[in-house]
Protein backbone atom coordinates (compact mmCIF):
# COMPACT_ATOMS: atom_id res chain seq x y z
CA UNK A 1 0.00 0.00 0.00
CA UNK A 2 1.20 3.20 -1.05
CA UNK A 3 1.98 6.44 1.74
CA UNK A 4 0.51 9.90 -0.13
CA UNK A 5 0.00 13.29 0.69
CA UNK A 6 1.32 16.20 2.40
CA UNK A 7 4.00 15.71 5.12
CA UNK A 8 5.38 18.15 7.63
CA UNK A 9 6.47 21.15 7.14
CA UNK A 10 5.84 21.30 3.52
CA UNK A 11 7.30 17.79 2.27
CA UNK A 12 5.42 15.66 0.41
CA UNK A 13 5.32 11.30 0.79
CA UNK A 14 6.32 10.05 -2.55
CA UNK A 15 3.49 7.61 -3.83
CA UNK A 16 4.58 4.12 -5.24
CA UNK A 17 5.00 4.51 -8.37
CA UNK A 18 3.78 1.21 -10.45
CA UNK A 19 7.37 1.41 -12.60
CA UNK A 20 10.21 3.26 -11.11
CA UNK A 21 11.89 5.57 -13.88
CA UNK A 22 15.70 4.43 -12.38
CA UNK A 23 17.05 2.18 -9.93
CA UNK A 24 20.38 1.48 -8.33
CA UNK A 25 21.16 -0.56 -4.91
CA UNK A 26 22.15 2.81 -3.53
CA UNK A 27 20.71 5.93 -3.98
CA UNK A 28 22.72 8.77 -2.75
CA UNK A 29 21.23 12.80 -2.84
CA UNK A 30 23.52 15.24 -2.94
CA UNK A 31 27.08 14.99 -4.14
CA UNK A 32 29.23 17.20 -1.96
CA UNK A 33 31.75 16.56 1.04
CA UNK A 34 29.42 13.49 2.01
CA UNK A 35 27.93 12.64 -0.86
CA UNK A 36 30.87 11.59 -2.78
CA UNK A 37 32.67 9.56 -0.14
CA UNK A 38 29.27 8.13 0.45
CA UNK A 39 28.89 6.73 -3.74
CA UNK A 40 32.39 5.59 -3.79
CA UNK A 41 32.30 3.70 -0.36
CA UNK A 42 29.49 2.39 -1.43
CA UNK A 43 30.24 1.08 -4.86
CA UNK A 44 33.90 0.01 -3.53
CA UNK A 45 31.30 -3.00 -1.89
CA UNK A 46 30.16 -4.02 -5.42
CA UNK A 47 26.69 -1.94 -5.09
CA UNK A 48 25.37 0.01 -7.91
CA UNK A 49 25.39 3.59 -7.18
CA UNK A 50 23.45 6.33 -8.41
CA UNK A 51 23.70 10.01 -7.14
CA UNK A 52 21.00 12.54 -7.58
CA UNK A 53 22.32 16.29 -7.75
CA UNK A 54 20.18 19.36 -7.89
CA UNK A 55 22.94 21.53 -9.07
CA UNK A 56 24.22 21.49 -12.67
CA UNK A 57 27.67 19.58 -11.41
CA UNK A 58 29.51 18.37 -8.53
CA UNK A 59 30.48 19.99 -5.27
CA UNK A 60 27.86 21.64 -2.81
CA UNK A 61 29.74 23.51 -0.50
CA UNK A 62 32.53 21.41 -0.18
CA UNK A 63 33.92 23.17 -3.62
CA UNK A 64 33.75 26.38 -2.41
CA UNK A 65 35.57 25.83 0.86
CA UNK A 66 39.37 26.16 1.77
CA UNK A 67 39.97 22.48 1.55
CA UNK A 68 40.58 22.05 5.03
CA UNK A 69 40.11 18.94 6.40
CA UNK A 70 39.71 18.22 9.85
CA UNK A 71 40.58 14.06 10.08
CA UNK A 72 42.76 12.45 13.53
CA UNK A 73 42.47 9.71 15.71
CA UNK A 74 45.87 8.38 14.39
CA UNK A 75 45.92 8.92 10.73
CA UNK A 76 48.91 8.24 8.17
CA UNK A 77 49.69 12.03 7.98
CA UNK A 78 49.97 12.20 11.94
CA UNK A 79 52.30 9.42 12.35
CA UNK A 80 54.51 10.89 9.42
CA UNK A 81 54.99 13.85 11.37
CA UNK A 82 55.04 11.81 14.84
CA UNK A 83 51.81 13.28 16.11
CA UNK A 84 49.82 10.89 19.03
CA UNK A 85 46.36 10.69 18.71
CA UNK A 86 43.84 7.85 18.93
CA UNK A 87 40.33 6.84 18.59
CA UNK A 88 39.49 7.31 22.22
CA UNK A 89 41.49 10.85 22.62
CA UNK A 90 39.41 12.15 19.47
CA UNK A 91 36.08 11.03 21.87
CA UNK A 92 37.18 12.12 24.92
CA UNK A 93 37.70 15.48 23.03
CA UNK A 94 35.08 16.00 21.12
CA UNK A 95 32.43 14.99 24.07
CA UNK A 96 34.35 17.07 26.83
CA UNK A 97 32.08 19.41 28.60
CA UNK A 98 33.77 21.65 29.94
CA UNK A 99 35.60 23.20 27.03
CA UNK A 100 34.23 26.84 27.24
CA UNK A 101 34.68 29.17 24.31
CA UNK A 102 36.06 32.93 25.23
CA UNK A 103 32.38 33.92 24.73
CA UNK A 104 31.01 31.69 26.98
CA UNK A 105 29.53 29.14 24.59
CA UNK A 106 30.27 24.92 25.48
CA UNK A 107 31.85 23.62 22.54
CA UNK A 108 31.50 19.34 22.35
CA UNK A 109 28.73 19.83 25.64
CA UNK A 110 25.72 18.92 23.54
CA UNK A 111 26.98 16.43 21.04
CA UNK A 112 25.52 13.21 21.03
CA UNK A 113 28.15 10.44 22.33
CA UNK A 114 26.82 7.44 19.95
CA UNK A 115 27.74 9.83 16.78
CA UNK A 116 30.94 10.87 18.23
CA UNK A 117 32.14 7.02 19.03
CA UNK A 118 31.26 6.39 15.77
CA UNK A 119 33.39 9.25 14.32
CA UNK A 120 35.93 8.64 16.26
CA UNK A 121 36.24 4.54 15.27
CA UNK A 122 35.90 5.81 11.75
CA UNK A 123 38.16 8.99 11.41
CA UNK A 124 41.43 7.82 10.34
CA UNK A 125 39.85 5.11 7.95
CA UNK A 126 37.81 7.90 6.09
CA UNK A 127 41.16 10.09 5.98
CA UNK A 128 42.89 6.73 4.46
CA UNK A 129 40.12 6.54 1.93
CA UNK A 130 39.87 9.95 0.80
CA UNK A 131 43.87 9.93 0.18
CA UNK A 132 43.00 6.08 -1.64
CA UNK A 133 40.82 7.82 -4.00
CA UNK A 134 42.92 10.68 -5.25
CA UNK A 135 42.87 13.88 -2.59
CA UNK A 136 46.25 14.97 -1.85
CA UNK A 137 46.98 17.38 0.50
CA UNK A 138 49.48 19.61 0.97
CA UNK A 139 52.62 17.93 2.47
CA UNK A 140 52.56 19.78 5.95
CA UNK A 141 52.16 18.14 9.30
CA UNK A 142 48.52 18.57 10.50
CA UNK A 143 47.97 21.37 12.05
CA UNK A 144 45.06 24.26 13.19
CA UNK A 145 44.89 26.21 10.14
CA UNK A 146 41.51 26.62 9.16
CA UNK A 147 40.07 24.43 12.08
CA UNK A 148 36.77 24.80 14.14
CA UNK A 149 36.33 22.31 16.98
CA UNK A 150 38.41 19.77 16.71
CA UNK A 151 39.93 18.90 19.96
CA UNK A 152 42.46 20.15 22.40
CA UNK A 153 44.72 17.30 22.72
CA UNK A 154 46.37 16.95 18.96
CA UNK A 155 46.77 19.17 15.61
CA UNK A 156 43.63 17.15 12.96
CA UNK A 157 43.75 19.82 10.22
CA UNK A 158 44.51 18.70 7.00
CA UNK A 159 44.75 21.06 3.95
CA UNK A 160 43.77 19.68 0.28
CA UNK A 161 44.82 21.92 -2.30
CA UNK A 162 43.59 22.86 -6.23
CA UNK A 163 45.89 23.88 -8.79
CA UNK A 164 43.89 23.78 -11.80
CA UNK A 165 44.39 27.60 -13.37
CA UNK A 166 41.91 27.57 -15.64
CA UNK A 167 38.87 28.19 -13.20
CA UNK A 168 36.81 25.43 -15.11
CA UNK A 169 37.02 23.11 -12.64
CA UNK A 170 36.39 24.91 -9.46
CA UNK A 171 33.31 27.27 -9.19
CA UNK A 172 35.47 29.50 -7.02
CA UNK A 173 38.97 28.67 -7.43
CA UNK A 174 39.32 27.65 -3.92
CA UNK A 175 41.04 24.68 -2.58
CA UNK A 176 37.64 22.67 -1.68
CA UNK A 177 37.94 21.54 -5.31
CA UNK A 178 41.21 19.39 -4.58
CA UNK A 179 38.75 17.80 -2.06
CA UNK A 180 35.79 16.84 -4.37
CA UNK A 181 37.53 16.99 -7.67
CA UNK A 182 39.53 13.63 -7.50
CA UNK A 183 36.82 12.23 -5.32
CA UNK A 184 34.21 13.13 -8.32
CA UNK A 185 37.03 11.35 -10.76
CA UNK A 186 37.28 8.09 -9.14
CA UNK A 187 33.34 7.90 -8.03
CA UNK A 188 33.14 8.01 -11.60
CA UNK A 189 35.95 5.85 -12.75
CA UNK A 190 34.42 3.04 -10.40
CA UNK A 191 30.93 3.47 -12.40
CA UNK A 192 28.77 5.65 -9.79
CA UNK A 193 26.46 6.79 -12.21
CA UNK A 194 25.28 11.02 -11.25
CA UNK A 195 21.41 12.35 -12.07
CA UNK A 196 22.85 15.95 -12.46
CA UNK A 197 20.42 18.89 -12.31
CA UNK A 198 17.37 16.78 -10.58
CA UNK A 199 16.31 17.84 -7.32
CA UNK A 200 14.95 15.18 -4.69
CA UNK A 201 11.35 16.06 -3.60
CA UNK A 202 10.14 13.18 -1.94
CA UNK A 203 11.09 10.43 -0.24
CA UNK A 204 9.16 6.70 -1.22
CA UNK A 205 8.51 4.28 2.18
CA UNK A 206 6.57 1.62 2.55
CA UNK A 207 3.13 2.30 4.83
CA UNK A 208 3.39 -0.84 6.69
CA UNK A 209 4.78 -0.67 9.80
CA UNK A 210 7.88 -0.86 10.43
CA UNK A 211 8.03 0.50 6.52
CA UNK A 212 11.04 0.97 4.84
CA UNK A 213 12.27 3.83 2.55
CA UNK A 214 12.51 2.50 -1.02
CA UNK A 215 13.46 5.64 -2.92
CA UNK A 216 12.53 8.56 -3.69
CA UNK A 217 11.46 11.54 -6.58
CA UNK A 218 13.44 14.09 -8.22
CA UNK A 219 12.56 17.16 -10.38
CA UNK A 220 14.41 17.90 -13.64
CA UNK A 221 15.63 21.70 -12.26
CA UNK A 222 18.36 22.53 -14.93
CA UNK A 223 19.66 26.36 -14.01
CA UNK A 224 20.93 28.68 -16.87
CA UNK A 225 22.70 32.07 -16.88
CA UNK A 226 21.09 35.29 -16.89
CA UNK A 227 20.60 36.08 -20.64
CA UNK A 228 22.07 32.48 -21.52
CA UNK A 229 19.66 29.65 -23.79
CA UNK A 230 21.52 26.76 -22.77
CA UNK A 231 21.47 25.28 -19.12
CA UNK A 232 24.50 25.36 -17.59
CA UNK A 233 26.66 21.73 -17.94
CA UNK A 234 28.88 19.43 -15.52
CA UNK A 235 32.76 20.29 -16.30
CA UNK A 236 32.75 16.28 -16.16
CA UNK A 237 30.36 14.00 -17.84
CA UNK A 238 31.50 10.09 -17.68
CA UNK A 239 28.63 8.62 -15.85
CA UNK A 240 25.82 11.25 -16.71
CA UNK A 241 22.24 10.24 -16.83
CA UNK A 242 20.62 12.14 -19.40
CA UNK A 243 17.05 12.88 -18.47
CA UNK A 244 14.99 16.01 -19.15
CA UNK A 245 11.83 14.13 -17.74
CA UNK A 246 10.07 16.72 -15.53
CA UNK A 247 9.54 13.82 -12.58
CA UNK A 248 11.60 10.90 -12.18
CA UNK A 249 10.86 7.84 -9.30
CA UNK A 250 14.35 6.60 -8.36
CA UNK A 251 13.86 3.16 -6.78
CA UNK A 252 16.94 2.18 -3.93
CA UNK A 253 17.11 -1.47 -3.83
CA UNK A 254 19.27 -1.56 -0.64
CA UNK A 255 19.02 2.37 0.59
CA UNK A 256 18.96 5.79 0.23
CA UNK A 257 21.27 8.39 1.56
CA UNK A 258 20.90 11.86 2.71
CA UNK A 259 23.67 14.04 1.74
CA UNK A 260 21.99 17.48 1.32
CA UNK A 261 23.98 19.81 2.64
CA UNK A 262 21.71 20.80 5.81
CA UNK A 263 19.16 23.77 5.98
CA UNK A 264 21.46 27.44 5.76
CA UNK A 265 19.23 28.48 2.70
CA UNK A 266 15.60 27.97 4.05
CA UNK A 267 15.52 31.05 5.86
CA UNK A 268 11.63 29.76 7.70
CA UNK A 269 13.61 26.20 8.60
CA UNK A 270 16.54 27.82 10.48
CA UNK A 271 14.39 30.13 12.26
CA UNK A 272 12.86 27.20 13.92
CA UNK A 273 16.78 27.58 15.88
CA UNK A 274 17.33 31.15 15.73
CA UNK A 275 14.19 33.20 15.08
CA UNK A 276 16.54 36.15 14.29
CA UNK A 277 17.88 34.59 11.52
CA UNK A 278 15.33 36.49 8.79
CA UNK A 279 15.93 36.38 4.94
CA UNK A 280 18.66 39.18 5.10
CA UNK A 281 21.22 36.91 5.76
CA UNK A 282 22.75 35.34 3.24
CA UNK A 283 24.30 32.13 2.91
CA UNK A 284 27.96 31.11 2.51
CA UNK A 285 27.23 28.82 -0.19
CA UNK A 286 25.25 30.13 -2.95
CA UNK A 287 24.33 31.04 -5.36
CA UNK A 288 26.03 27.13 -6.47
CA UNK A 289 24.06 25.40 -4.27
CA UNK A 290 21.10 25.92 -1.71
CA UNK A 291 21.07 24.17 1.76
CA UNK A 292 17.29 24.24 1.14
CA UNK A 293 16.45 21.52 4.27
CA UNK A 294 14.68 20.05 1.30
CA UNK A 295 16.58 16.23 3.12
CA UNK A 296 15.41 17.40 6.48
CA UNK A 297 11.74 17.79 5.31
CA UNK A 298 11.71 14.69 2.85
CA UNK A 299 12.85 12.18 5.67
CA UNK A 300 10.61 14.18 8.53
CA UNK A 301 7.77 13.52 5.89
CA UNK A 302 8.08 9.63 6.56
CA UNK A 303 9.01 10.01 10.24
CA UNK A 304 12.22 11.44 11.08
CA UNK A 305 13.59 12.81 13.84
CA UNK A 306 15.33 15.76 14.52
CA UNK A 307 18.29 15.85 16.69
CA UNK A 308 20.84 17.62 18.96
CA UNK A 309 18.95 21.41 18.42
CA UNK A 310 21.18 22.88 20.68
CA UNK A 311 24.02 22.70 18.53
CA UNK A 312 23.03 25.28 16.15
CA UNK A 313 22.37 28.28 18.28
CA UNK A 314 25.73 27.71 20.18
CA UNK A 315 27.59 31.22 18.93
CA UNK A 316 31.08 29.73 18.19
CA UNK A 317 32.51 28.70 15.22
CA UNK A 318 30.76 29.24 11.80
CA UNK A 319 27.04 29.14 12.09
CA UNK A 320 27.31 32.85 11.71
CA UNK A 321 30.17 34.82 10.11
CA UNK A 322 31.04 38.08 9.58
CA UNK A 323 31.09 39.39 5.95
CA UNK A 324 34.54 39.35 4.53
CA UNK A 325 34.24 40.84 1.56
CA UNK A 326 31.82 44.21 0.44
CA UNK A 327 29.32 45.47 -1.46
CA UNK A 328 28.50 42.38 -3.00
CA UNK A 329 25.31 40.21 -1.67
CA UNK A 330 27.65 36.51 -1.54
CA UNK A 331 30.14 38.28 0.32
CA UNK A 332 31.70 35.29 2.45
CA UNK A 333 35.18 35.38 0.40
CA UNK A 334 35.74 37.64 -2.77
CA UNK A 335 34.67 35.96 -5.78
CA UNK A 336 36.53 34.91 -9.41
CA UNK A 337 35.38 36.94 -11.83
CA UNK A 338 36.67 34.02 -14.18
CA UNK A 339 33.90 31.82 -12.12
CA UNK A 340 31.36 30.37 -14.36
CA UNK A 341 28.66 31.16 -12.21
CA UNK A 342 29.69 35.22 -12.04
CA UNK A 343 26.85 36.53 -14.28
CA UNK A 344 25.12 34.79 -10.81
CA UNK A 345 27.35 36.02 -8.46
CA UNK A 346 27.76 39.62 -10.35
CA UNK A 347 30.75 41.29 -7.85
CA UNK A 348 33.36 39.86 -6.33
CA UNK A 349 33.28 42.23 -3.22
CA UNK A 350 36.13 44.67 -1.50
CA UNK A 351 38.34 42.48 0.69
CA UNK A 352 38.59 45.11 3.69
CA UNK A 353 42.53 44.97 4.60
CA UNK A 354 42.20 47.46 7.49
CA UNK A 355 38.66 47.76 8.93
CA UNK A 356 39.88 51.29 10.32
CA UNK A 357 39.00 52.43 7.12
CA UNK A 358 35.02 52.24 7.19
CA UNK A 359 31.95 52.52 9.68
CA UNK A 360 29.31 50.17 10.05
CA UNK A 361 26.05 51.42 10.17
CA UNK A 362 22.30 49.64 10.67
CA UNK A 363 19.40 50.41 8.19
CA UNK A 364 18.60 53.73 10.05
CA UNK A 365 22.24 55.17 9.27
CA UNK A 366 23.06 54.67 13.08
CA UNK A 367 26.52 53.01 14.54
CA UNK A 368 26.13 50.46 16.60
CA UNK A 369 29.59 48.18 16.87
CA UNK A 370 33.62 48.91 16.57
CA UNK A 371 33.78 47.39 13.42
CA UNK A 372 37.85 45.88 14.22
CA UNK A 373 35.89 43.38 15.99
CA UNK A 374 35.00 40.54 14.39
CA UNK A 375 33.39 36.75 14.40
CA UNK A 376 32.48 34.39 16.76
CA UNK A 377 35.61 32.12 18.11
CA UNK A 378 36.29 29.43 15.78
CA UNK A 379 35.68 26.50 18.34
CA UNK A 380 37.99 24.85 20.32
CA UNK A 381 41.34 23.20 18.90
CA UNK A 382 44.71 21.85 19.62
CA UNK A 383 46.52 23.47 22.31
CA UNK A 384 43.94 26.34 23.07
CA UNK A 385 43.48 24.56 26.45
CA UNK A 386 46.88 24.84 28.79
CA UNK A 387 47.41 23.44 30.71
CA UNK A 388 44.09 20.65 29.78
CA UNK A 389 42.73 17.78 31.91
CA UNK A 390 39.92 16.16 30.12
CA UNK A 391 36.75 16.75 32.24
CA UNK A 392 38.10 18.93 34.53
CA UNK A 393 35.50 22.05 35.33
CA UNK A 394 38.66 24.16 35.62
CA UNK A 395 39.64 24.31 32.17
CA UNK A 396 37.61 27.17 32.41
CA UNK A 397 40.25 29.07 34.07
CA UNK A 398 42.39 28.43 31.23
CA UNK A 399 40.34 30.67 28.79
CA UNK A 400 40.15 34.25 28.61
CA UNK A 401 36.71 35.48 28.75
CA UNK A 402 35.83 38.61 27.48
CA UNK A 403 32.28 39.20 27.23
CA UNK A 404 32.40 42.37 25.09
CA UNK A 405 34.34 40.27 22.38
CA UNK A 406 32.39 38.31 19.76
CA UNK A 407 29.17 39.78 19.38
CA UNK A 408 29.40 41.26 15.97
CA UNK A 409 25.81 39.45 14.85
CA UNK A 410 24.28 39.77 18.02
CA UNK A 411 24.35 43.91 17.70
CA UNK A 412 23.21 43.72 14.57
CA UNK A 413 20.27 41.72 14.58
CA UNK A 414 19.53 43.52 17.70
CA UNK A 415 18.87 46.78 16.70
CA UNK A 416 15.38 46.84 18.00
CA UNK A 417 15.16 50.45 16.80
CA UNK A 418 16.09 49.67 13.28
CA UNK A 419 13.19 46.83 12.88
CA UNK A 420 9.81 46.89 11.65
CA UNK A 421 7.05 44.75 10.56
CA UNK A 422 6.31 42.54 9.46
CA UNK A 423 9.02 40.76 11.52
CA UNK A 424 10.76 43.33 13.27
CA UNK A 425 13.91 41.94 11.55
CA UNK A 426 17.16 44.67 11.91
CA UNK A 427 17.94 44.52 8.43
CA UNK A 428 20.90 45.16 6.46
CA UNK A 429 24.14 46.21 7.99
CA UNK A 430 26.17 49.16 5.68
CA UNK A 431 29.92 50.12 5.59
CA UNK A 432 29.98 53.55 5.36
CA UNK A 433 33.74 55.02 3.42
CA UNK A 434 35.12 58.01 1.88
CA UNK A 435 37.05 57.99 -1.44
CA UNK A 436 40.03 58.13 0.80
CA UNK A 437 39.26 55.03 1.98
CA UNK A 438 39.33 53.92 -1.60
CA UNK A 439 42.68 54.90 -2.19
CA UNK A 440 43.92 53.56 0.94
CA UNK A 441 42.30 50.05 0.21
CA UNK A 442 42.94 50.75 -3.21
CA UNK A 443 39.42 49.26 -4.20
CA UNK A 444 37.47 49.51 -7.58
CA UNK A 445 34.18 51.00 -7.02
CA UNK A 446 32.53 49.88 -10.47
CA UNK A 447 31.47 45.94 -11.53
CA UNK A 448 32.37 43.43 -10.99
CA UNK A 449 33.88 44.22 -8.10
CA UNK A 450 31.06 45.95 -6.76
CA UNK A 451 27.24 45.50 -7.40
CA UNK A 452 25.31 48.87 -7.71
CA UNK A 453 21.91 46.59 -8.12
CA UNK A 454 21.08 47.09 -4.76
CA UNK A 455 24.50 46.40 -3.05
CA UNK A 456 26.88 49.67 -3.61
CA UNK A 457 26.09 52.93 -3.67
CA UNK A 458 27.70 55.74 -4.03
CA UNK A 459 27.00 60.00 -3.76
CA UNK A 460 28.51 63.37 -3.21
CA UNK A 461 27.19 63.71 0.39
CA UNK A 462 26.26 61.61 3.17
CA UNK A 463 22.40 62.66 2.55
CA UNK A 464 22.10 61.70 -0.92
CA UNK A 465 23.82 58.55 0.16
CA UNK A 466 21.45 57.18 2.73
CA UNK A 467 18.57 58.66 0.11
CA UNK A 468 20.27 56.32 -2.62
CA UNK A 469 19.95 53.29 -0.88
CA UNK A 470 17.24 50.90 -2.71
CA UNK A 471 17.89 47.23 -1.44
CA UNK A 472 15.42 44.43 -1.50
CA UNK A 473 16.23 43.66 2.41
CA UNK A 474 15.83 47.53 3.20
CA UNK A 475 12.92 47.97 5.01
CA UNK A 476 12.84 51.60 5.56
CA UNK A 477 14.87 54.56 3.68
CA UNK A 478 18.06 55.09 5.41
CA UNK A 479 17.33 58.45 7.24
CA UNK A 480 20.24 60.98 5.67
CA UNK A 481 20.45 63.25 9.20
CA UNK A 482 20.92 60.16 10.76
CA UNK A 483 24.03 58.80 8.26
CA UNK A 484 25.14 62.87 8.48
CA UNK A 485 25.25 62.83 12.25
CA UNK A 486 26.71 59.18 13.04
CA UNK A 487 29.74 60.57 10.60
CA UNK A 488 30.22 63.84 11.92
CA UNK A 489 30.39 62.27 15.81
CA UNK A 490 32.74 59.52 14.63
CA UNK A 491 34.98 61.99 13.15
CA UNK A 492 35.09 63.73 16.21
CA UNK A 493 36.75 60.63 17.72
CA UNK A 494 38.90 60.69 15.21
CA UNK A 495 40.19 64.24 16.09
CA UNK A 496 40.05 63.00 20.09
CA UNK A 497 41.77 59.69 19.71
CA UNK A 498 38.59 57.71 21.21
CA UNK A 499 35.73 56.07 20.46
CA UNK A 500 33.09 56.24 23.84
CA UNK A 501 30.66 54.98 21.95
CA UNK A 502 31.53 51.23 20.85
CA UNK A 503 35.04 52.01 21.72
CA UNK A 504 37.40 51.49 18.99
CA UNK A 505 40.67 51.50 19.69
CA UNK A 506 42.27 54.95 18.15
CA UNK A 507 39.73 55.80 15.19
CA UNK A 508 41.73 56.87 12.71
CA UNK A 509 40.82 58.23 9.63
CA UNK A 510 37.46 60.94 8.76
CA UNK A 511 35.03 59.74 6.44
CA UNK A 512 35.13 63.43 4.93
CA UNK A 513 36.12 63.32 1.01
CA UNK A 514 32.90 62.71 -1.55
CA UNK A 515 32.13 61.02 -2.88
CA UNK A 516 30.86 59.12 -0.08
CA UNK A 517 29.85 55.02 -0.38
CA UNK A 518 27.57 52.58 0.93
CA UNK A 519 28.77 48.96 0.81
CA UNK A 520 26.45 45.60 1.45
CA UNK A 521 28.07 44.57 4.99
CA UNK A 522 25.50 41.76 6.33
CA UNK A 523 26.66 38.89 8.46
CA UNK A 524 25.76 35.66 6.82
CA UNK A 525 24.59 31.87 8.07
CA UNK A 526 27.35 29.53 7.12
CA UNK A 527 26.83 26.52 9.18
CA UNK A 528 23.91 23.52 9.94
CA UNK A 529 25.11 22.15 13.09
CA UNK A 530 21.65 19.99 13.39
CA UNK A 531 19.95 17.68 11.74
CA UNK A 532 18.63 14.29 11.53
CA UNK A 533 18.89 12.23 13.85
CA UNK A 534 20.63 8.98 12.96
CA UNK A 535 23.08 6.16 14.72
CA UNK A 536 26.19 4.60 15.29
CA UNK A 537 25.95 3.25 11.42
CA UNK A 538 24.50 6.86 10.18
CA UNK A 539 20.59 5.52 9.48
CA UNK A 540 18.41 7.49 10.14
CA UNK A 541 15.91 7.34 13.36
CA UNK A 542 11.94 8.14 13.92
CA UNK A 543 10.24 9.99 16.53
CA UNK A 544 10.44 7.06 18.66
CA UNK A 545 13.84 6.42 18.51
CA UNK A 546 13.79 3.86 16.10
CA UNK A 547 15.33 2.99 12.77
CA UNK A 548 13.99 3.89 9.33
CA UNK A 549 14.90 1.00 6.96
CA UNK A 550 16.84 2.08 4.05
CA UNK A 551 17.57 5.45 4.89
CA UNK A 552 20.81 7.10 5.57
CA UNK A 553 22.33 10.51 6.48
CA UNK A 554 25.57 12.41 6.82
CA UNK A 555 27.32 15.78 6.59
CA UNK A 556 25.48 19.16 7.76
CA UNK A 557 22.09 17.66 7.15
CA UNK A 558 22.33 15.44 10.06
CA UNK A 559 22.57 16.43 13.62
CA UNK A 560 24.43 15.83 16.89
CA UNK A 561 27.86 16.46 16.22
CA UNK A 562 28.97 20.46 16.77
CA UNK A 563 32.27 20.84 14.19
CA UNK A 564 32.83 23.19 11.45
CA UNK A 565 32.71 21.27 7.85
CA UNK A 566 34.85 18.88 6.15
CA UNK A 567 35.76 16.30 8.82
CA UNK A 568 32.85 15.35 9.90
CA UNK A 569 31.04 14.97 6.84
CA UNK A 570 33.71 13.12 4.86
CA UNK A 571 33.79 10.84 7.68
CA UNK A 572 30.06 10.04 7.94
CA UNK A 573 30.09 9.93 3.79
CA UNK A 574 32.33 7.25 4.22
CA UNK A 575 30.32 5.58 7.02
CA UNK A 576 26.65 6.03 5.59
CA UNK A 577 27.63 4.13 2.19
CA UNK A 578 29.75 1.67 3.66
CA UNK A 579 26.44 0.43 6.02
CA UNK A 580 24.04 1.08 3.43
CA UNK A 581 25.64 -0.93 1.05
CA UNK A 582 26.07 -3.77 3.56
CA UNK A 583 22.10 -3.44 3.78
CA UNK A 584 20.22 -6.31 2.87
CA UNK A 585 17.76 -5.30 -0.31
C1 LIG B 1 32.75 29.09 1.48
C2 LIG B 1 32.88 27.91 2.37
C3 LIG B 1 34.13 27.55 2.87
C4 LIG B 1 34.28 26.43 3.68
N1 LIG B 1 35.54 26.04 4.10
C5 LIG B 1 35.68 24.92 4.86
C6 LIG B 1 36.96 24.44 5.24
O1 LIG B 1 38.00 24.95 4.85
N2 LIG B 1 37.03 23.35 6.06
C7 LIG B 1 35.91 22.70 6.48
O2 LIG B 1 36.03 21.73 7.24
N3 LIG B 1 34.68 23.09 6.07
C8 LIG B 1 34.53 24.17 5.27
N4 LIG B 1 33.30 24.58 4.85
C9 LIG B 1 32.14 23.77 5.24
C10 LIG B 1 32.04 22.52 4.35
O3 LIG B 1 32.25 22.88 3.00
C11 LIG B 1 30.66 21.91 4.53
O4 LIG B 1 30.47 21.65 5.90
C12 LIG B 1 30.50 20.63 3.75
O5 LIG B 1 30.73 20.81 2.37
C13 LIG B 1 29.10 20.09 3.95
O6 LIG B 1 29.04 18.83 3.33
P1 LIG B 1 27.63 18.23 2.96
O7 LIG B 1 27.88 17.00 2.19
O8 LIG B 1 26.80 18.15 4.18
O9 LIG B 1 26.98 19.35 2.01
P2 LIG B 1 27.53 19.91 0.63
O10 LIG B 1 28.97 19.70 0.47
O11 LIG B 1 27.04 21.30 0.54
O12 LIG B 1 26.75 19.02 -0.44
C14 LIG B 1 25.34 18.96 -0.46
C15 LIG B 1 24.87 18.75 -1.88
O13 LIG B 1 23.51 18.32 -1.85
C16 LIG B 1 22.82 18.94 -2.93
N5 LIG B 1 21.39 18.94 -2.61
C17 LIG B 1 20.76 19.62 -1.63
N6 LIG B 1 19.45 19.32 -1.62
C18 LIG B 1 19.24 18.45 -2.63
C19 LIG B 1 18.09 17.77 -3.14
N7 LIG B 1 16.88 17.95 -2.57
N8 LIG B 1 18.23 16.94 -4.20
C20 LIG B 1 19.46 16.75 -4.78
N9 LIG B 1 20.58 17.37 -4.34
C21 LIG B 1 20.47 18.20 -3.28
C22 LIG B 1 23.42 20.32 -2.99
O14 LIG B 1 23.19 20.92 -4.26
C23 LIG B 1 24.91 20.01 -2.74
O15 LIG B 1 25.60 19.77 -3.94
C24 LIG B 1 33.14 25.68 4.02
C25 LIG B 1 31.88 26.03 3.52
C26 LIG B 1 31.75 27.13 2.70
C27 LIG B 1 30.39 27.49 2.16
Amino acid sequence: MATAGPGALGADIGQIPATWDFEADVVVIGAGATGLPAAIAARDTGASVLVVEANYDIGGHAILSGGNVPLGGGTSAQRRYGIVDSPDTVFADLTDWTIVQPNGWPDYRYNDRLVMRAFADHCTAAYEFLVANGVKFKEVPPDNSGAHSTGNSAPRENHAFWTDGTGLGSPSGRDGAGLVRPLEASARAKGVRFLLNHKMISLVREAISPGRVLGLTAQYAPRTLPGATTPLHSYRSAGNIDSTTPQVSIRASKAVILATGGSTSNVNFRRMFDPRLTEVYQTAGEPYTFQDASGELAAMAVGASLWGLGNQILENGDGIRTQRALGARYNYFTWDVNSPIFPLVRASGLDVQDWQNVILVNQLGQRFYDETKGDYPNGNRYNEFSPYKPNDYRNNASIDYNPTEYNFFNAAVAMNAASGPPDYAAGPVWAIFDAAAVAREQWRMTPPYVDPAGYCFSAPTLVELAAAIRNPYQQRPMDGAALHAAVERYNSFVDAGVDPDFGKPRPQYKIHTPPFYAAWATPLVHDTRAGLRINAQCQVMDMQGEVISGLYCGGESAGGFNQHGLGRCTAQGYMAGTYAAAQRP
